[in-house]
């Protein structure tokens, strides 16, 4: 039987608009694919342990919490990169996303030192960045697009650096920095995104790329993931489009 590992970082402090989602939407459609998960909670000064996770997910926080968590967050860093090097999967949103790049600027003036694990910047500015989202996903294995929804409440503005790819672009709302049309974030099986919401229940798509990444690694020889049935799924997400884009 095959199974997966889901790893949560910092799960009680790092959960903004019900982050949590995406890792119950990983789970069940895992299970309702007869995949066995194995689900980690890693809180503050637990351990992380790469060789025994799959899928690592990291939800969002306001700076305060991020705050809270940056030594013992410095401290897994060279395992968390390790891991990513290695193609781990991960998906981080929004905060989690930020505390993955070089820097961090806050809105007051103070530079926060990341490990770069993926290049990206981020600076803080006075006003928010709120709303629905819209943005345009390509799945690079079908070809085909995909319209994703969720909802973004940041400061932060994040820039890409080499190497790294927008995960999509943006139809409404703001997106990685409200400037350049990108929304999110992708570098090897790192995925990021600003959406909460949360995103993945809507947008089951991005869902099971994401769980067939996590597959592709650590089973190289099983079958392609069996098709589940997204009515009610997709029904949530074009009734937000719908509502968002008019
Ligand atoms: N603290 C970050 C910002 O405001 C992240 C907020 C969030 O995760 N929603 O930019």
């Amino acid at each position: 039987m095959y199974s997966i590992c889901i790893c949560h970082l910092y799960p009680d402090l790092l959960n903004m608009y019900g982050d949590r989602g995406n890792v119950i939407a990983l789970q069940k459609r895992c299970l309702w694919r007869g995949i066995d998960i194995v689900l980690y909670d890693i809180a503050l000064y637990q351990l992380f342990n790469p060789d025994e996770c799959d899928i690592l997910f990291i939800g969002g926080g306001q700076d305060f919490e991020q705050e809270i968590i940056m030594s013992d967050y410095m401290e897994k860093s060279t395992d968390i990169k390790s891991y990513i090097e290695t193609d781990g999967t991960v998906l981080a949103i929004c905060g989690g996303y930020q505390m993955l790049g070089n820097y961090y600027k806050t809105g007051d003036g103070k530079t926060i030192e990341l490990p770069g694990l993926i290049n990206i910047e981020t600076v803080g500015t006075k006003n928010r960045l709120i709303g629905n989202l819209v943005f345009e996903w390509e799945n690079d294995v079908t070809g085909q697009t995909h319209r994703m929804v969720g909802f973004e409440n940041h400061s932060g503005l994040t820039y890409l650096g080499e190497g790294v790819q927008p995960l999509g672009k943006v139809l409404k709302g703001f997106g990685n920095n409200g400037q350049d049309g990108l929304e999110g974030a992708r570098y090897k099986n790192v995925f990021c995104s600003y959406a909460h919401g949360s995103l993945l229940p809507k947008n089951p798509q991005l869902a099971d790329y994401i769980i067939a990444c996590a597959m592709k690694r650590k089973y190289p020889d099983a079958p392609d993931l069996i098709e589940l049935d997204n009515q009610y799924e997709m029904q949530a997400n074009q009734s937000m489009i719908k509502r968002i884009l008019g």
